[in-house]
């Protein structure tokens, strides 16, 4: 029977990995996979996690399943850090999920099954894994205007247009903070405008945050999340723990549903069971229950905080660097756009055959969109990269 499958798409960002390995020059710079790395290359197990698993270790005594919604207790930590205060835990359902991904991919079946002619507004471009996702469920996409080739800004009139032609019982799916791929973000002005327009079509929001603590800081990059789930009626979040606890492989992630209406979080909180159920049963516990741990510890809490922010800095720092050495080495300020992206991401916004010369002549790997992790980078690959740009006549 397997005879009848189809060959899948390759994925371009494995493609990827796998042409900078075979790559035999010295001084290649690899700013395609997005995960972080430190400025040796490498991506460090946090040292809350490593204190938090050496206690899992001493004191778990047993494995068994946890509930279909996964521990409560790493819900109540999850919520508090991404939504704080800003709806009342009455009005909020959450299960949890195999990482953002699951958290994306059950809140798109929790779309389906209440409404499966709703269509998803998605930014242009996002993610790949959404459109891949909503592609395989069979459910309607249309995109909307989001990032400006000519100031590789947000082209915010053309997104405002465009969420207008959102109607209730759509979905509008927005990142959180940290937009991937682009690293080009709403400012609160304009995310006080995009709510604007949510109400006054009744379109339902869905948000994906998969990077908190990696743009302005862990309060700050929840501000816009927060604001919208307590100006709308019902609300989609999908956070991951995979970037700013460092736990990829872990697979943690959480979905929230919000209702204004606090009579409908049993229903919101049994449609998510029954999603878990189908899809996977039990969700994954390990790096859930070290996130708990984290979280509700003043001591591991404060160090995971600090070591996050060090990662924030640094990232911030490159983008710094890297912003100076072009604008010394173009004479103008055409790069500044490097300096104000926010996340591991930005994207240059040049052609596919740059980033192909880039690749072929500097042993400079980004993805095909011109996507970069600014993360790949550290204080002696920044000028190299700066030349090869400058060199290429990008
Ligand atoms: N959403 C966005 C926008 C992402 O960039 C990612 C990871 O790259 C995720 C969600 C989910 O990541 P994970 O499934 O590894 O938690």
């Amino acid at each position: 029977m397997f005879e009848t499958l189809q060959a899948q798409p390759a994925d371009k960002i494995l493609e990827l990995i796998q042409m900078y390995r075979s790559d035999p020059r010295e001084g290649k710079i690899d700013l395609g996979v997005g995960v972080y790395k430190d400025a040796t290359g490498l991506t460090p197990v946090m040292r809350a996690i490593k204190d938090a698993e050496h206690q899992l270790w001493e004191t778990q005594d047993t494995k068994v399943y946890t509930g279909l919604a996964g521990d409560p207790a790493f819900g109540d930590a999850m919520i508090d850090l991404v939504l704080g205060d800003a709806v009342p835990r009455g009005s909020i359902a959450a299960v949890a999920t195999p990482g953002g991904t699951g958290a994306v991919r059950q809140a798109f079946e929790m779309i389906r099954m209440a409404r499966p002619e709703a269509r998803v507004f998605v930014s242009n471009p996002t993610w790949p894994n959404h459109l891949s996702i909503l592609k395989y469920l069979g459910m309607e996409m249309v995109p909307y205007r989001y990032f400006d080739e000519a100031t590789c800004g947000v082209d915010f009139d053309g997104l405002i247009a465009d969420l207008k032609t959102a109607q209730k019982g759509d979905v509008v799916l927005l990142h959180g903070c940290c937009h991937n791929p682009t690293g080009a973000n709403l400012n609160a002005a304009q995310w006080d405008e995009v709510i604007a327009v949510l109400q006054q079509t009744g379109a339902t929001p869905m948000i994906d945050i998969a990077y908190q603590g990696f743009g302005e800081g862990l309060v700050e990059d929840a501000a816009a999340t927060r604001k919208v789930v307590a100006s709308v009626p019902e609300c989609l979040v999908a956070a991951s723990c995979s970037k700013n606890f460092g736990i990829y492989r872990e697979r943690t992630g959480l979905l929230m549903a919000i209702s204004a209406d606090q009579s409908a979080t049993a229903l919101n909180q049994g449609a998510l069971a029954y999603l878990n159920r189908q899809n996977f049963s039990f969700p994954p516990d390990h790096g859930a229950r070290l996130v708990t741990m984290i979280l509700n510890d003043e001591a591991l809490r404060a160090d995971w905080q600090d070591e996050l922010e060090e990662v924030r800095l640094s990232m911030l720092g490159l983008r710094t660097q890297l912003a100076a050495e072009l604008q010394r080495l173009s004479g103008s300020d055409r790069f500044g756009f490097l300096a104000q992206h926010r996340g591991m991401f930005s994207r240059l916004g040049t052609t596919p055959e740059m980033v192909a010369k880039l690749r072929t002549e500097h042993g400079v790997y980004m993805v095909g969109d011109s996507r970069m992790n600014i993360a790949g980078l550290n204080a002696e690959t920044v000028p190299v990269l700066a030349k090869a740009i400058i060199d290429c006549g990008i």
